[in-house]
């Protein structure tokens, strides 16, 4: 892929995080070491220098006239999609710890790729500035962009996915949807296969985070739907820029 198109996409070039992501991609692993993996690649986003460069100016008005006020540290919530997200949560509140979790639970339907949403307390109005979803895979891209429309809409001023594997399809879907939001991810993988898996990938980051494999649809030689191929087919028109 050529990520020059995509100005708001940041990929790690740090050895060590290539070298865990092998780690996590190999299907040896087991469930507690990808835990442990995921728990350090989360962190390992240089995350907190990019934050210092989102320092909101405050405007102050004297009786005579506005000017720029004292800076103030913005305000962090921490989004993690249900369930996979929730393994990045521990080590971004290490980092920042002051920062407020808000959940919100997404699934993606096996046939569709569309996004269901099944949980959101997301109180009226926003109580952080900058909004950064944890969601380990970027893959059709649709439950990050339903996510920043959540998140634009609660009220949120600055929004960034953080992932750990990205598949051009999902960077062109949410770029595409919001170009404003930056992507920060460990890599960026070759596609999505056809039943919207991303290549090489991992598998399941959910199923592989809490050992559930009992599911058929995430293995290998599982027909995937006409429906859901198409959709595939679709996104990668998208990215190829085609209609
Ligand atoms: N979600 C995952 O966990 N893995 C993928 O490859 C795609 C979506």
């Amino acid at each position: 892929m050529d990520a020059s198109r995509f100005p708001n996409l940041h990929v790690s070039q740090h050895p060590l995080v290539a070298h865990k992501l092998a780690l996590l991609r190999d299907k040896a692993t087991e469930p507690k070491k990808f835990r442990e993996l995921v728990r350090e690649l989360g962190a390992r986003h240089r995350l907190e220098r990019r934050l210092d460069r989102d320092r909101l100016g405050a405007q102050v008005e004297t009786p005579l006239e506005s000017m720029a006020g004292a800076e103030l540290e913005p305000k962090v919530g921490l989004i993690p999609v249900l369930r996979a997200g929730l393994g990045m949560v521990d080590a971004m509140l290490e980092l920042m710890p002051s920062a407020e979790v808000w959940h919100i639970g997404l699934y993606r339907d096996e046939r569709s790729l569309k996004p269901v949403e099944y949980y959101n307390k997301l109180p009226d109005a926003a109580t952080v500035q900058v909004c950064l979803i944890l969601d380990p895979m970027l893959a059709t891209g649709g439950s990050s962009a339903a996510t920043v429309d959540i998140l634009k809409h609660w009220g949120a001023a600055r929004i960034k996915q953080i992932s750990l594997i990205a598949a051009p399809e999902g960077v062109a879907t949410l770029s595409g949807a919001h170009p404003d939001v930056d992507i920060h991810v460990a890599a960026v993988d070759r596609a999505l296969n056809e039943r919207g898996y991303i290549v090489p990938g991992l598998g399941d980051a959910g199923d592989r985070q809490f050992g559930t494999f009992a599911g058929p649809s995430s293995e290998p030689g599982h027909d995937p739907a006409d429906e859901t191929a198409e959709v595939v087919r679709r996104l990668q028109r998208n990215l190829a820029g085609e209609p």
